[in-house]
């Protein structure tokens, strides 16, 4: 018998259901050509369908605008910290970046390698918990461009807002919360994320430029990371993660089905007011983050008394509510609630931290 938990991990995390259960009907036998969509060639007519319809499905649940390319890559998020810059920072010129969190600072931390960098404004002064108003900010006038890490999936602090960067593009590291909710997609210059939290398995990268940023990559800049050729070669200047991109694109029919972006916003708000409902209840929980800068996505809580938290884990994995331990660098908890929970399972959260309140209160 197959046995399915609630899984709250933040990522490899949960894949819906109806998208494993097609790629377990199509394993062995791709419609009906007799192999694995994982044994075939990514030149072929067959894949060249799957990587075709896969786009056109992003395209319509986001509303690229034509004069955007998407890439399907490989290297994860923490690639396009280098790949970002060798893109489009000349070797002379400055990026600024927004320090958010711990993703943001390992953005800051490579983007350095490449050039000068300014931080443009920083919520280290209050551990991460905001996400510091844009009237704060001290952009750089001839910035090639401006990085905000819009979820930080640690922190659990999500961007409300599209920050106005005027003529400069804004680059956005969306890992965890893109396909989570609508974007005005044409607000920004480059979106990046690792495919393996509302996308798809690890090991895919996707990425979406604008047309006019890419050609411009550094001389030094590899090849496959060069956004003009992976955008003239339609992402198969190397072998791509062609069963990945198979995977993205059940993902995206899927959200179709479920109604689009809209609709899976309005269960992705659904699920994270019965989480922080239940977390500001009593004192006996706790989420630090300012109330409008709380992640629809990832939920970091703490127990009032810490040294409850292996007895709260293990009572959660008995009733089959998996990977909630809080981040190393944090502790505590953490609620991943991509687009693949159900409220069911949020629900059942709930009951179960309410009955450890009665537990231990
Ligand atoms: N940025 C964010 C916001 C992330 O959540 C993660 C992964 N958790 C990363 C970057 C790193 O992604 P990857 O491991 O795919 O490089």
């Amino acid at each position: 018998m197959t046995r399915r938990v609630y899984n709250f991990s933040a990522g490899p995390a949960a894949m819906p259901e109806p998208v494993l259960q097609r790629a377990q009907q199509e394993l062995l036998d791709w419609h009906g050509r007799g192999m694995s969509v994982m044994e075939m060639s990514h030149r072929g007519a067959d894949f060249g369908s799957i990587a075709t319809k896969a786009e056109a499905d992003l395209r319509a649940l986001l509303g690229i605008p034509a004069d955007y390319r998407v890439l399907f890559l490989q290297g994860g998020a923490l690639a396009q910290n280098a790949i970002v810059p060798l893109n489009l920072l000349p070797p002379d010129g400055v990026a600024d970046y927004l320090d958010t969190g711990h993703w943001a600072r390992k953005s800051i931390a490579e983007a350095g390698k490449y050039g000068r960098i300014n931080v443009a404004a920083s919520s280290a002064d209050a551990q991460y918990t905001y996400v510091p108003p844009q009237a704060s900010w001290r952009l750089t006038r001839e910035a090639s461009y401006v990085h905000v890490t819009t979820n930080e999936t640690i922190g659990g602090v999500e961007y409300g807002f599209i920050p106005d960067t005027g003529g400069v593009p804004l680059v956005a590291d969306a890992s965890s919360h893109l396909l989570s909710r609508p974007l005005d997609v044409a607000r920004f210059g480059v979106i990046y994320a690792g495919a393996q939290k509302n996308i798809g398995p690890a090991g895919l990268t996707l990425v979406i430029v604008r047309a006019d940023l890419t050609g411009r990559a550094r001389r030094e800049c590899p090849s496959v990371f060069d956004y003009a050729v992976q955008a003239q070669t339609g992402s198969m200047f190397n072998t791509p993660a062609t069963f990945g991109i198979y995977l993205a694109g059940l993902t995206f029919e899927w959200l179709l089905a479920q109604g689009g972006l809209a609709a899976i916003e309005r269960a992705n708000i659904a699920k994270a007011q019965a989480l922080y409902a239940e977390i500001d209840r009593t004192g006996f929980y706790s989420n630090p983050v300012r109330p409008s800068d709380r992640s629809r996505m990832n939920v970091p809580f703490f127990l009032r008394d810490t040294r409850l938290d292996a007895a709260f884990l293990e009572g959660a994995e008995a009733r089959g509510l998996s990977q909630l331990k809080g981040h190393r660098a944090v502790g505590g908890m953490r609620a991943s609630i991509y687009n693949a929970m159900p409220l069911a399972g949020v629900l059942a959260l709930v009951d179960w931290m309410r009955e450890f309140e009665r537990g231990h209160g």
